[in-house]
C-alpha cells in the first residue's frame, strides 16, 4: 500500500490505472468505512481512500480540534482490507491561498443545512477538489448520510464530473446504532441509550406503512417517545432521498432523524418501506 500527502505524489501514483475506486473519509475509521472500501476494492482494479479532517465542513463551534486521529489504525484497516492507495493531504494541500466555494443550494438546505448553514458548502467544494485531483471512475459514500449523498448527487450532475456514484447501506452496531467516528465520544451507558435511535425509527416506518394514523401524529408520537429516551430531536421527517423535501409518499422515501444525545449530535435514516438500494 503506498501513501500520498501531495498532489504530485498522487497523480504519479495515479498514471496509468484503468479502474479507480475512490472511498473519502475523515478518518477515525470503522466497519462503516469498510464496507465502502471492500465495495471499492470489489468493483474496482485500484482503491484509494482520503483521510483528511476537512476544516471547512465544521463551523467554530463544532469538534474540529477533538476529531479522533488515530492514522495508525487508520493505515492498518486499509491494509487489511487490500487498499492500493492513501491519500493524506493537510489543509494546505486542498486549500491553497486562492480560495474557491461550491454551492449546491436546495438539497443543501433544511434538516442539517438548517442546523449547519456552512456545513454543505465545506463538503461539496472539498469533494469536487478530491474528485478532480483523483479522477476515479466510481466514487462511494455512505447513506448514513443521506443528505450528504444527495448533495454529491447533485454535485456531480451539476458540473458534469464523469464519475459513477455509488452508495452504501448504513452499518450498525449489533444494537442497531449506527456505526459512527463520533460515536467515541458516547459513554457505554449513553451507547446503549444511543441505540433506541434505531428502534424508534424502524417502529415508526412499521407504523406509518400498516398507517395505523395521520403520519402527523405518528411523527409527534416518536419525537415524544425519543425525548422520553433523553433524546433532544432536531428533526423527524419522511424525505425524498434525492430532494430531501417532506413526502407522504411512501415509495423509495426514507425516514431522516437527528438528535442530540449524551452531548453528541447523532443521525441516522432508514427506508420507510424495507431495504430500498438507491443509487446514482
Ligand atoms: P466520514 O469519515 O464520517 O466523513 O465518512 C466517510 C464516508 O463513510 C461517508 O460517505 C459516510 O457516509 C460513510 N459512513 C460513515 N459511517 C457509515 C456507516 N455506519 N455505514 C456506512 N457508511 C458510513
Amino acid at each position: 500500500m503506498r501513501i500520498a500527502r501531495n498532489r504530485e505524489e498522487l497523480q504519479a501514483a495515479l498514471s496509468e490505472l484503468t479502474s479507480v475506486g475512490f472511498v473519502p473519509t475523515m478518518g477515525a475509521l470503522h466497519a462503516g468505512h469498510g464496507a465502502l472500501i471492500d465495495a471499492s476494492v470489489r468493483e474496482n482494479e485500484f482503491t484509494l481512500v482520503s483521510i483528511f479532517v476537512n476544516p471547512t465542513q465544521f463551523s467554530p463551534k463544532e469538534d474540529l480540534s477533538r476529531y479522533p486521529k488515530p492514522l495508525e489504525e487508520d493505515l492498518a484497516l486499509c491494509e487489511a482490507r487490500g487498499v492500493n492507495l492513501v491519500f493524506l493531504p493537510t489543509p494546505e494541500v486542498l486549500y491553497p491561498s486562492e480560495e474557491v466555494w461550491v454551492e449546491v443550494p436546495n438539497v443543501s438546505e433544511g434538516l442539517e443545512g438548517a442546523s449547519r448553514p456552512t456545513h454543505f458548502r465545506g463538503v461539496a467544494t472539498v469533494v469536487a477538489k478530491l474528485l478532480l485531483l483523483v479522477q476515479p471512475n466510481q466514487v462511494y459514500f455512505g447513506l448514513k448520510d443521506l443528505q450528504q449523498c444527495a448533495v454529491v448527487r447533485q454535485l456531480v450532475s451539476g458540473l458534469f464530473l464523469p464519475v459513477s456514484l455509488r452508495f452504501i447501506e448504513t452499518v450498525r452496531e449489533p444494537s442497531g446504532l449506527a456505526l459512527s467516528s463520533r460515536n467515541t465520544y458516547l459513554s457505554e451507558d449513553d451507547r446503549i441509550g444511543a441505540s433506541q435511535m434505531h428502534r424508534s425509527l424502524q417502529e415508526l416506518a412499521k407504523e406509518i406503512s400498516a398507517s395505523f394514523n395521520s403520519q402527523s401524529e405518528l411523527f409527534s408520537k416518536y419525537i415524544n417517545v425519543l425525548s422520553e429516551f433523553g433524546f433532544r430531536v432536531d428533526y423527524l421527517e419522511l424525505v425524498d432521498p434525492t430532494t430531501m423535501k417532506p413526502t407522504s409518499n411512501l415509495e423509495g422515501s426514507r425516514l431522516v432523524v437527528a438528535a442530540n444525545f449524551g452531548g453528541v449530535r447523532l443521525i441516522d435514516n432508514i427506508p420507510v418501506l424495507g431495504e430500498h438500494n438507491i443509487s446514482s
